[in-house]
Parts: C-alpha cells; sequence; structure tokens
C-alpha cells in the first residue's frame, strides 16, 4: 500500500523528545562548562566570531571594543562569563549566546559527556517510516549544526541516517505558513503530502494554512494545550497510521 504522505517533517522539543532535556540537562551543562571551556578555547580561533556576536548583542562594535578597557584575559574571559550567565538567566535567545552554546554542546556530545534524549517510539519510527519509502525531515528552532549534533549522539545511536534534510528558523519562523510553503518546495512535494508533527499548536495551524496534515504530540511534561478539533492528537509515533 502506498503511504498517505511522502514526507514526515518533526519538531524536536516536544515532539521528538523532552522539554525537560533542554532544560534540565543541556543549558546546566553549558553553565556548568562555561569558565572551563572559554578557558581552554580562548586561542581557538573558532571562538572570535561567537565573541564578537556576544559584543554586538551587549551593543558593542566588536569584542575588541567591548572589553578595551579590560587589560588582560582572566577579565575578559569574566566578562564574557557574566554576560553568558545574565543570558541564558533570562532566558534571551541572543545570536552570540546561541554560538558559543553550540560550541559547548559540540564538545559534551562529541565527549559522550552529553547524550540526547529522544523517546523510545521514535527510532522504531523513523525506521518504519523510512522503510515504507518516507522521507523525514527535520524542523526546529534549534540551528541545522545544534540537530545534526543532537541526532548524531542520541541514547539510541547515531539517528541521523534516518533524516533527509533539516530546516530551522533560517527558513522562516515556525508560526508562519510561508515556512511551511517554503519547505513543501524545498522537499518538492505538494502541502498535503506532507505531514507536521508539533507539540505547538500554533506551529500546526501555520502548516495547516500552507497545506499540510498535521499531529499534535502530547508527551511527558509538555506545557498542557488545549486539545480542539482542528488538530488530531498522538501521544507516540507508532499511531501515525502509515497505510
Ligand atoms: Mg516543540
Amino acid at each position: 500500500m502506498k503511504p498517505p504522505y511522502n514526507v514526515i517533517l518533526l519538531d524536536i522539543e516536544g515532539t521528538t523528545s523532552s522539554v525537560r532535556f533542554v532544560y534540565d540537562v543541556m543549558f546546566p551543562y553549558v553553565l556548568r562548562k562555561l569558565d572551563a571551556y572559554l578557558e581552554s578555547a580562548w586561542n581557538d580561533p573558532a571562538l572570535g566570531p561567537a565573541l564578537d556576536l556576544i559584543a554586538k548583542d551587549a551593543g558593542s562594535e566588536s569584542f575588541a571594543a567591548w572589553t578595551a578597557d579590560l587589560t588582560d584575559e582572566s577579565q575578559r574571559r569574566e566578562k564574557t562569563a557574566a554576560e553568558i550567565r545574565r543570558l541564558m538567566d533570562g532566558d534571551i535567545k541572543a545570536t552570540g549566546l546561541k554560538a558559543l552554546q553550540g560550541m559547548i554542546w559540540k564538545d559534551g556530545f562529541e565527549s559522550g559527556e552529553m547524550v540526547a534524549h529522544v523517546y523510545p517510539d521514535v527510532p522504531p519510527a523513523l525506521d518504519a517510516w523510512t522503510s515504507a519509502g518516507m522521507r523525514v525531515c527535520i524542523y526546529s528552532s534549534g540551528s541545522v549544526a545544534a540537530q545534526k549534533l543532537f541526532f548524531g549522539h542520541c541514547e539510541a545511536g547515531n539517528l541521523l541516517g534516518y533524516f533527509s534534510d533539516h530546516f530551522d528558523t533560517t527558513t522562516g519562523p515556525k508560526k508562519e505558513a510561508k515556512s511551511y510553503e517554503t519547505i513543501a518546495a524545498a522537499v518538492g512535494e505538494a502541502g498535503e503530502k506532507v505531514l507536521f508533527i508539533s507539540d505547538v499548536v500554533a506551529e500546526l495551524d501555520a502548516a495547516k494554512e500552507a497545506g499540510m496534515e498535521t499531529r499534535l504530540s502530547i508527551r511527558p511534561g509538555n506545557k498542557p494545550v488545549e486539545e480542539g478539533d482542528a488538530h488530531e492528537s498522538i501521544t507516540s509515533f507508532a499511531q501515525v497510521s502509515i497505510g
């Protein structure tokens, strides 16, 4: 039997994975490693662009200008670390912060100190869907680079091979129909041949407006949502009928 969709498009937090993982594991990891990371990576040329972004987010022209009054490196590192902690305390999603977090997470995942969470029904569903000839893609507010790190280092192993494409907010905001039209065009499918699964109703509304099929993901720890008639809900990927 031919599957009803050609592409299954997945959100991550609250859908493939626990929202709590980000707040209970990934953010605390950054705070724990921040000082040691800055010290060890301080002369790494890859850190420079992130530091400039952090300084720009703070209203300066560059990292050099932002720290011009500080004479030694340890003071510059302390100012950087204090700014990162301030942004994270306020849950402020700044570009420079995200860049530095990404670098620290890369270290954590690649060293095996951090292992990404996915719900147990996810790997078998990815296997079943791809075996049935469907493509599976990710659309998350986390950067494509972070998505690849995450799914490359899961409790269930490296799941990256299941995904044929990754999208992040460089494609567009997750609550706008236009973003879903862009994704449908990028995967070469009509909207109705794409099934989008997410825990956020506003995202599902936008996908539906773009003609996509939708499922509302109900997972432990998700914010309670009002289940309405607009989107069928599921508590496991095993409930997605594939023909
Ligand atoms: Mg989500």
